[in-house]
């Protein structure tokens, strides 16, 4: 397993080879739409020169600073230092968002705790504000008020008044709603009108969405999925959850409830699930199946046992825990390779604590993903591992405010 380092320096990225050109409408339609286009390339490729924007778009330098001129009057967008570049001529200088634009309040909201700071939309992360929770031991109440009180200490810190507030959920959400559909690990949530709750106590536009799908936007607009056509989000530790973008669209499904792969059938004859189904990948490919295998096995203090332990005992020559840890890559690797059979993603960021196993582990869970897939002309295979998952999952849930209010896309 290739091993990249963390979120992709803005600076070091150039024109993705998958985003070769891009359309601006006509002249008689210039304007917002224009406008669009020029913010949605530069999400999707980090800071460009003018140069760049008049070549990907096919036209001219004049017509591209009619774009941007006005975008760098407001404040939304700066020019960057220089770039180095060896030909004769002034450097180029790319253009970025200001650091200084106006901020979105992140929150993640998960069994085991709520988050929240404030955000700039160039994805930096002023002071993480943190209440922990207990999943099904914390009342609903105590989550509302573990929510306000977050929120209310970040807007405190605010600059600038904010575009709006958006929430990363570890549960199944209704999108179009603003709901929490279903949060299996902290049922007091399930059913509660989360965006409209929000919203109507810090007056501020609200969106919510599934936590992978967040870590997804914060990988596609500030890691290593900037400029990929297709790639999954892959987390797993109490819980299995992923996350797809297809054809250079963030894929959610009707009401955002798609994209549930934790819940494909690997075993019809499995566990039960948390869903109350049987054999669905989570309960093979998580810590409570980790945990349940290495009790039967006889591996001391099973039922504290996580990913990092387990690749610790392997490494030091514990036969039952190799054995664990190989079983555990190929359960993992079993669910990837059907994704990979089916929808062809070309990069897989594993997230969660499967992250903290050792390089042995992550290069069998590739190795196994290749033996289980079928050949295919359309390229490699790449599952690497993601890297802050916190500061990541902030920008993707600043990410969902900053596309709505700028009209573009994930
Ligand atoms: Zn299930």
């Amino acid at each position: 397993m290739t091993r990249r380092a963390g979120p992709v320096g803005a600076a070091s990225h150039g024109p993705s080879p998958h985003k070769d050109t891009f359309d601006l409408v006509s002249a008689s339609r210039i304007g917002e739409a224009n406008k669009r286009r020029v913010l949605q390339t530069l999400f999707d490729l980090g800071p460009t020169s003018r140069a760049d924007l008049a070549r990907l778009s096919g036209t001219n330098r004049t017509t591209i600073s009619g774009i941007v001129q006005p975008l760098l009057d407001n404040g939304l967008l700066v020019e960057e230092a220089p770039r180095e570049h060896k030909s004769v001529g002034k450097p180029p200088r790319p253009l970025w968002f200001s650091p200084d634009a106006a901020p979105v309040c992140a929150v993640t909201l998960m069994p085991n705790r709520v988050q929240s700071a404030m955000v700039s939309i160039t994805g930096e992360i002023q002071q993480v504000k943190e209440v922990k929770t207990y999943g099904k031991d914390t009342s609903r109440e105590e989550f509302i008020t573990a929510l306000k009180t977050c929120i209310g200490a970040s807007l405190a810190s605010a600059a600038r008044q904010p575009l709006g507030i958006g929430i990363a959920v570890g549960g199944m959400v209704d999108m179009a709603q603003g709901d929490i559909v279903a949060m299996n690990l902290a049922p007091a949530l399930s059913g509660l009108e989360l965006a409209r709750l929000i919203e109507n106590a810090f007056d501020l536009p609200t969106i919510i969405d599934h936590h992978p799908r967040a870590i997804l936007l914060g990988e596609r607009w500030f890691g290593q999925g900037r400029g990929l056509k297709n790639f999954a989000v892959i987390y797993t530790g109490e819980v299995l959850g992923c996350a797809l973008y297809l054809n250079d669209e963030l894929f959610r499904g009707p009401l955002g409830s798609g994209g549930e792969l934790g819940h494909i059938i690997v075993d019809m004859d499995g566990a039960q699930c948390t869903c109350g189904k049987h054999g669905c990948w989570e309960t093979i490919a998580t810590l409570p199946w980790l945990r349940q295998t290495a009790a039967a096995m006889g591996i001391p203090d099973a039922d504290r046992l996580d990913t990092q332990r387990l690749c610790e005992l392997a490494e030091e020559g514990d036969p039952s825990a190799t054995e664990l840890m190989n079983r555990y890559a190929r359960n993992l690797a079993v669910g990837i390779a059907n994704l990979q059979t089916l929808l062809m993603p070309s990069d897989f960021i594993l997230y969660g604590d499967i992250i903290n196993g050792s390089v042995r582990l992550h290069d069998r869970i590739e190795a196994d993903v290749k033996l289980l897939s079928p050949r295919h002309p359309g390229g490699k295979r790449h599952v690497v591992c993601g890297s802050e998952e916190e500061k990541t999952t902030l920008r993707g849930a600043a990410g969902l405010v900053i596309s709505k209010q700028l009209q573009i896309k994930y």
